[in-house]
């Protein structure tokens, strides 16, 4: 498990990573609701251009219209010469209008100086055919000797040239479907006709024009919405990414680490692994405080060695072995004359060594242990009356080294009794140890002896 203390945590705060996100999606946000109000814009622009060019396509198809209408009643007069063509030409000139109002409307495009010089020249020509038209239509009443006063004010007020009014009727009426039919005539409207069209194609140029930089704009916005989209799920991805790494994952390995009641493992964002140090140092001290707790619950607080209880617990466990166990009951002889003789306190640190001794003269799988004032035990593992001997050598040295101390401390002996047990810790193992030690005690002291089990009775070893 890492081991940093939380100052030198390096990782990605949650915090910061928000803020930024936030930042970044917000900024890709108004970018792409500016792009779509743009968008919306050059699309709007596009309809316009294509509704102006439609306008101006109806309003040139209107002028054509007006003036074949009036071409066509003034035509009509000359032939039949029935009032009501005149009628009917005065009506769509002086009120339905449909030419000058188309005229007037085309005016109004923003176009360049040229077309609009064509544009007026367009409508001079068209005055001045008018004006012929008047003419011939005033000749047509000639001719008929129409009463003036039916006609309108503008055929009234055109008065025939000399050399026309010298003409025959006959004479006035080919003169007048002359100036209506003659190539002159015709030649005037295609002038018209073609002026007005030079005019259109360069509106229709403009708003093309127009359009297509419309439709341009519009597939470059689209195209950089696009990338905006693009960008912004990106970002998305990238969010859950960090989202999984730094708190789901984090989430689920903490969980599974309190579970097994485990270290947490050192990862995540800075917050998380800030978490998890804090955590383990607690467990840490928990720890530590539990093991202290147990050994303090299962040790002799003045030899270290396992005490009474954690014997008897022990007795319990090794009670179902099958292996064979060696048990041995060992009593400091005349004790309390050192106590007494020494004080309290040399007693303590003679007890302590009699512990010292007997940890480090048996193996590591033997359990030496305090069961009481001056009474210690020692279960011995895998152990068989083969071991005897040896153990008995064992005591008789330890006899030895108290007998003799190097240091100030008093010299003492031990008085051992055991017994064997073929497999586990058999209930009258105890008992019998006892019985050895008392054996012990009654012949001597100072001396290791063992139950014997055919004689039912205890052998002594003397040093
Ligand atoms: P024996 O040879 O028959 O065993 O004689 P003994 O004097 O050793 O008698 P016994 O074993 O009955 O005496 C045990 C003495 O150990 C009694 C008590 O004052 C002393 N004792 C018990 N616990 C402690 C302790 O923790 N420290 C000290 N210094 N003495 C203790
Ligand atoms: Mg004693």
């Amino acid at each position: 498990m890492e081991n940093t203390s939380p100052k030198t945590i390096k990782g990605i705060k949650i915090r910061t990573l928000n803020l930024w996100m936030i930042l970044a999606s917000c900024v890709l946000y108004i970018l792409l609701i500016l792009a779509t109000i743009h968008a919306s814009g050059r699309y709007t622009d596009m309809v316009a251009a294509t509704r102006e060019y439609i306008t101006c396509e109806e309003n040139a198809a209107l002028v054509t219209q007006g003036s074949d209408f009036l071409t066509e009643q003034v035509r009509l007069y000359t032939v039949t010469f029935d009032p009501k063509y005149v009628a009917a030409y005065f009506t769509e000139a002086n009120v339905t209008r449909r030419r000058d109002n188309a005229l007037a409307l085309l005016r109004e495009y923003q176009v360049e100086e040229k077309p609009l010089e064509f544009l007026q020249q367009a409508l001079d020509n068209s005055n001045s055919l008018m004006e012929q038209e008047i003419y011939a239509m005033r000749l047509i009443a000639a001719s008929q000797n129409a009463e003036l006063s039916d006609l309108p004010e503008e055929i009234r007020s055109v008065s025939l040239t000399a050399q026309d009014l010298a003409l025959t009727p006959e004479e006035m009426i080919l003169k007048a479907q002359e100036m209506v039919f003659g190539s002159g005539y015709q030649n005037a409207k295609e002038l018209i006709t073609s002026n007005i069209t030079y005019f259109i194609n360069s509106v229709s140029d403009g708003t093309q024009y127009k359009q297509q930089q419309s439709v341009l704009e519009l597939s470059q916005t689209m195209k950089g919405q696009q990338i905006l989209i693009s960008v912004l799920f990106i970002e998305n991805i990238f969010t859950f990414i960090l989202i999984i790494r730094l708190i789901i994952k984090p989430l689920q390995i903490y969980v599974s680490n309190i579970r097994d009641e485990k270290m947490l493992e050192i990862t995540g964002s800075y917050e998380f692994k800030y978490l998890a140090l804090t955590y383990n140092s607690i467990y840490e001290l928990n720890s530590a405080n539990e093991a202290m707790l147990r050994h303090r619950a299962e040790h002799d607080p003045l030899t270290g060695i396992i005490n009474r209880g954690t014997f008897e617990q022990l007795r319990q466990v090794l009670k179902t072995k099958s292996a064979p166990i060696a048990l041995l009951i060992i009593d400091v002889d005349k004790f309390k004359l050192v106590n007494d003789g020494y004080g309290h306190e040399m007693g303590d640190r003679v007890l302590k060594r009699v512990a010292k001794l007997l940890e480090t003269g048996f193996r590591s799988t033997d359990y030496p242990a305090r069961i009481g004032g001056d009474e210690f035990a020692v279960i011995l593992t895998d152990a068989g009356p083969e071991m005897e001997a040896l153990i008995t050598e064992k005591i008789r040295t330890m006899n030895e080294a108290l007998m003799h101390p190097a240091d100030d401390l008093p010299a003492v002996s031990l008085s051992v009794g055991g017994a064997f047990s073929k497999s586990g810790f058999a209930d009258d193992l105890y008992n019998k140890a006892d019985t050895a030690l008392y054996h012990v005690k009654e012949n001597g002291r100072c001396n290791c002896s063992f139950y014997r089990e055919e004689a039912g009775d205890t052998s002594v070893q003397t040093d």
